[in-house]
């Protein structure tokens, strides 16, 4: 059996040597055809044309992107014609503006707007944070040889404003930009609204993230809505059936060679079919997703394939997704209907254990032994009961820190590494300022806006609450009613006939109250709102939602 410390080698050396793929470079594809490879998680691309540069792909952040720029213009100065973005993920987008001239199209499937909604709205405390923890953004760049899909995951302190789409398309859209000729091909994978992008005239297909040199991440430990693992396959197959002659992916190398690129397609949807069907299989022979992580491996003709390393997606993980996606959580063992509360649990296993200084013992004897995961297991067990013990959490950050430094893993490496120094107090994740919140919040829809809004909404300090305010955008000549009762708001697009207040003012102004960037007083002032009733009133409201 492998000692922790060979485990440890091992790890590290398969990231570093997964790493090479990703050495800075701008590679010359074709004639008039560049991917540029290292400067950010993922890569940016451009297509030369007489009428401006075609950019698929921008990377995470604008430093990245300005470097890439820069190598860009040496090949091609001219004006960037139009942005593709082949899917709303981070890595993909935020680097736009650098790219960006006046009359910039920016081209994505028409799902995207909804993607950033949901990614950068309602869901972005819980995605910023395990983000940051699954790419390790703040834990220092020695412990992650890679982050699988590229070197790095760069999220600079500038904040790069979104970029939204110009040009949007549901199945496919064919664009002609100074001679050249593209289709883009909706091809759900990691996210619905993933495309391709397929240029006839060269045979080349642009894959986007259908294909990386990875086990693909059906699943992602910083959370996500079930993969469309059925999708996926067949987008390969449709990429597959272009028999393209060179396939540039937007992470890691191109790909050359009619041969070559087909048999990376067959075996890479092989691989997401074996599992996704082994799933299925035992889930109904009615196996647990315990179970099925026990029996489900790759067999050796796909093992065999490098690019089929579990240094990004994970094999266990996206077998528990798949199960989850179809039957969801439960696991049909009637045990788990309803489970003994934590507290209770973790008591009585202690009192079984002999007692806190027994488990205490315990712990410290496989930290010892190099049973990390019984050590974090165990730690967990001590702090349902005392949450506060600092003894404790500094023991389940130490087993933590050493199951990362095992794991080849990129993302569950970098997950360990950033939890166990969050606990120990040696980095902070991220800060969520209300000015990062607004600067997203003024591009959204109104209707996004007051998603926002409820969720925002304190419950505690509106249960007794009831008001009814009916809002007038000025801006989007539309009524709205909001109503805050017991801990909820409800709006509907209508003018209420009985109301506490009356507000007219515009959807931006109104953002900008609600996330406390301005104060009411000024609004009124500078006769940006107008009040019909008690302005006190609507301070006590804007003192319920919670930035
Ligand atoms: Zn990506």
């Amino acid at each position: 059996m492998e000692t922790t410390s060979e485990k440890k080698t091992t790890a590290t050396q398969k990231l570093e040597e997964h790493n090479k793929r990703f050495k800075q470079r701008v590679e010359k594809v074709t004639e008039g055809v560049y991917s540029a490879i290292g400067y950010g998680l993922a890569n940016s691309i451009l297509i030369c044309t007489d009428e401006g540069n075609i950019i698929i792909d921008t990377t995470e952040s604008l430093s990245a992107a300005e470097k890439i720029k820069e190598e860009f213009d040496k090949i091609s100065p001219k004006k960037t014609a139009a942005i593709i973005y082949t899917h709303g993920h981070t890595d993909h987008i935020r680097g736009a503006s650098v790219f960006m001239d006046e009359d910039t199209e920016v081209y994505a499937h028409s799902k995207t707007k909804e993607f950033f909604n949901e990614q950068f709205n309602m869901l972005e405390p819980i995605l910023t944070h395990r983000g940051a923890r699954q790419f390790g953004i703040k834990v220092p760049r020695k412990y992650i040889p890679s982050s699988g899909l590229g070197p790095f995951l760069h999220m600079d302190r500038r904040k790069p404003e979104i970029i939204f789409p110009t040009k949007e398309f549901d199945n496919h859209l064919d664009i002609e930009i100074g001679g050249v000729h593209l289709q883009l091909v909706s091809a759900p994978g990691e996210t619905d609204d993933h495309i391709y992008v397929w240029m006839p005239e060269k045979e080349i297909v642009f894959s986007a993230d259908n294909y990386y040199p990875c086990f693909p991440n059906l699943y992602t430990i910083r959370g996500t809505t079930p993969r469309p693992v059925l999708g996926w396959i067949n987008s390969l197959d449709k990429i597959r059936a272009l028999n393209a002659s060179i396939m540039v992916p937007s992470h890691a190398e191109p790909i050359y060679t009619k041969e070559r690129v087909y048999e990376l397609l067959t075996m890479y949807r092989d691989a997401i079919q074996y599992v996704h069907d082994g799933v299925i299989r035992g889930m109904n022979e009615g196996k647990t997703p315990d179970e099925l992580v026990d029996d489900i491996q790759l067999p050796p003709k796909l093992t065999a394939y490098a690019e089929l390393q579990e240094l990004y997606g994970s094999i266990a993980q996206a077998i528990r997704a798949i199960f989850d996606g179809y039957v969801g959580w439960f696991d049909g063992n009637a045990t788990n209907l309803s489970q003994l509360p934590n507290k209770d649990r973790a008591e009585k296993y202690i009192e079984l254990a002999g007692g806190f200084d027994q488990v205490m013992t315990a712990i410290s004897q496989a930290i010892y032994t190099e049973e990390y995961q019984w050590a974090a297991e165990l730690s967990d067990l001590l702090l349902t009961v005392c949450p506060d013990n600092v003894e404790i959490t500094n023991t389940k950050a130490e087993a933590l820190f050493q199951l990362g430094l095992e794991t080849a893993n990129a993302n569950n490496r970098s997950y360990y590494i950033s939890q166990a120094l969050e606990l120990k107090g040696e980095i902070q994740l991220p800060e969520r300022t209300k000015e990062i919140q607004y600067a997203f919040a003024k591009k959204m829809d109104i209707e996004q806006f007051f998603l926002k809004m409820k969720i925002i909404l304190h419950p505690m300090k509106s249960s007794d609450t009831e008001v009814t305010i009916n809002l007038y955008l000025n801006d989007q000549e539309q009524w709205y009613q909001l109503h805050i009762r017991r801990g909820v708001l409800e709006v509907q697009t209508n003018r209420a006939k009985n109301c506490d207040l009356e507000i007219t003012t515009t959807a931006d102004e109104w953002k900008q109250i609600i996330l406390s960037i301005k104060d009411l007083s000024s609004s009124l002032d500078e006769n940006l709102l107008e009040i019909n009733g008690q302005p006190s009133t609507l301070e006590k409201v804007i003192h319920l939602f919670q930035v």
